[in-house]
Order: structure tokens, then C-alpha cells, then sequence
């Protein structure tokens, strides 16, 4: 039997344009899908409506464009997918496999945090449910789970969800449906065998696993590649103050990212083009070379000074 083709994705979010590091998450990506010689889908997670905007997901596509990493067929926006996270709320439902939540933050403001400081959810209105109220979240109970997977970079890893996690939100009070819902419903619908994204989402993903099996969805494999972070050890963000790609010296900041995946160019390849750099990267992508650990964004040159 032919195992299903590769069909890779890159999925950002659009409140800001791409930087550093959601290059090399996008890289990654598209270099593991084109060395495989698979399909490479664009997904806009633009569930959060007020903090997403159209503008911002054009400034996305064309700065993928600019940069070589071309997509295979439509764009997804999750903005439009409302009917197909309800249904498979329905589907949770129709095995009470979720329950509803009326607490609010300032109530979990005392709950214990896991390690990567989320709330450990104290099964408040799961042992007591709430009196009927409009306003209310919808949360997946999570049963006694040691959740084992494999991430191609990070090996074996184990995350006993209950005491880590706790019961999560798939559908929030605000009536926007939850990040580890949409993710794992747009997964399966567009046929995803590898995800390949960035080590922030790391343990998000035995939470993606339990749901794929509530709702008899497969499990694609995983592989995180290292988080970018500027000189104080902050990952690269909108809130971090990241600066958007630049148009111009694309070659060096390619080679960039690519030394922070573990795949330095060689010195023979000085002087080329962004796009033969990209084309010598995917004929020798080997993702057991990618590191585990974060990587510092070199200080950007001064601007008279260009690359
Ligand atoms: N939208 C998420 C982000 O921007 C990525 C989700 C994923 O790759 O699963 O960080
Ligand atoms: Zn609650």
C-alpha cells in the first residue's frame, strides 16, 4: 500500500506581517513538502476577528511570494469555516464529550499553570454545572490521558493531559470557536499529512490528538522547528516588536533562516540568487539536521549598510 501523499501547510495567523521566525516556521514547511515532492497549502487562522485583518493576510501572501515559498491551490480562511467547527461541536455534544463553562478569568485567576503558564483547568463546572446562562464557554473533558507521540525533530514525548492541561476550551464564551478545534477540523479537511510549525505549539499537540480521536479524524505527523528570539531571549513576535521581512537582501535573511534550521549554505553558494539558494536547500532538506533548541535573530544591519 502507497502511503498517503505528503500534504504539508503553513498555517499563520494575520495580525502582522511574517518576520524572522514565522520564515523559518514557513520554510520549514514548504522545504519538508517540496523535498518530498508534495503539496504545500496556505491556511489563514484568522479565527480571532478583531485582532485579524484581510490587509494583513495579503502583506502575508505577498511576502511568501517574494520569498519564493509559492502555495499549491486556494487559500483557506478559518473566518469562513464557522459551519464546520459547529458541526463538529455537535459531534462532541452528541457524545457529551464537552460541557459548558461560566468561568470566568478573574475565577481562574488562582488555578494552577503548567510549565508553559496556561491555566490548568480545575474541572469547576464539570463537577458543577453551571445554572443555564448565555454566556458560556464550551470545554472538552479530558479523561485520565497519557498522550504519547512522536515529533520528528523531538523524539518521543509523553504529556499527561489532565494535570498539564486539564479540560479545554474548544468554543469560547465570546462564541468564537478555539484555536485546537479549528486547527484540527481544517487539518483533516485539507487532507494534511505533515505539520510542520513552530516548537511554541509543541505541546499543544497531544490536546490535537485527543480531538482527532473524539472525532474519528486521522492524526498527520508533527515536526517543531525552533522558536527565533532576539538578543533578551524573547521569541520573535508582534508584541516582541519583530521586524517585518525586508524586500530587499532576501538572500541573506534565507540563509539566515536556514542556518537556524540546521542547514547552513555552503560557501560555493555565495553570489546566488535567493531562489537557487532555496532550490540547493530542498534537494538537501534533511529535517533530522534541524535543532531542538531556540535560535537568537542576528541584530539587523545598520541601514546604510545593506547586506
Ligand atoms: N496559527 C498558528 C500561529 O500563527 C499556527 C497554527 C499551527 O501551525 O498549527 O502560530
Ligand atoms: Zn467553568
Amino acid at each position: 500500500m502507497n502511503p498517503a501523499p505528503y500534504v504539508g501547510r503553513f498555517a499563520p495567523s494575520p495580525t502582522g506581517p511574517l518576520h524572522l521566525g514565522s520564515l523559518v516556521a514557513a520554510l520549514a514547511s514548504w522545504l519538508d513538502a517540496r523535498a518530498a515532492g508534495g503539496r504545500w497549502l496556505v491556511r489563514m487562522e484568522d479565527l480571532d476577528r478583531p485582532r485579524c485583518s484581510q490587509a494583513a493576510a495579503d502583506t502575508l501572501l505577498r511576502q511568501l511570494e517574494v520569498y519564493g515559498l509559492t502555495w499549491d491551490g486556494a487559500v483557506l480562511y478559518q473566518s469562513q469555516r464557522d459551519d464546520a467547527y459547529a458541526a463538529a461541536l455537535d459531534a462532541l455534544r452528541s457524545q457529551g464529550a464537552v460541557f459548558a463553562c461560566t468561568c470566568t478569568r478573574s475565577q481562574l485567576a488562582h488555578a494552577p499553570r503548567n510549565a508553559e503558564g496556561e491555566i490548568v483547568y480545575p474541572g469547576t463546572c464539570r463537577l458543577h454545572p453551571a445554572p443555564h446562562s448565555e454566556h458560556h464557554a464550551w470545554r472538552v473533558r479530558v479523561e485520565n490521558v497519557s498522550a504519547h507521540f512522536v515529533d520528528r525533530i523531538h523524539g518521543a514525548l509523553q504529556q499527561d493531559l489532565a494535570a498539564e492541561v486539564g479540560d479545554f476550551v474548544v468554543k469560547r464564551a465570546d462564541g468564537l470557536f478555539a484555536y485546537q478545534l479549528a486547527v484540527v477540523v481544517d487539518d483533516a479537511f485539507q487532507g494534511v499529512t505533515q505539520v510542520v510549525r513552530g516548537a511554541d505549539l509543541l505541546w499543544n499537540t497531544p490536546r490535537q490528538i485527543y480531538l482527532q480521536g473524539l472525532l474519528g479524524l486521522p492524526t498527520p505527523a508533527y515536526a517543531h522547528v525552533p522558536l527565533v528570539t532576539n538578543a533578551a531571549g524573547q521569541k520573535l513576535s508582534k508584541q516582541t516588536l519583530a521586524p517585518a521581512l525586508p524586500e530587499t537582501g532576501r538572500r541573506a535573511v534565507l540563509a539566515e533562516a536556514l542556518a537556524a534550521l540546521g542547514h547552513p549554505s555552503p560557501p560555493e553558494l555565495l553570489g546566488t540568487s535567493p531562489e537557487q539558494l532555496l532550490a540547493w536547500a530542498s534537494a538537501h532538506w534533511r529535517i533530522e539536521n534541524v535543532p531542538t533548541a531556540p535560535v537568537v535573530a542576528k541584530p539587523a544591519p545598520a541601514p546604510d549598510n545593506p547586506p
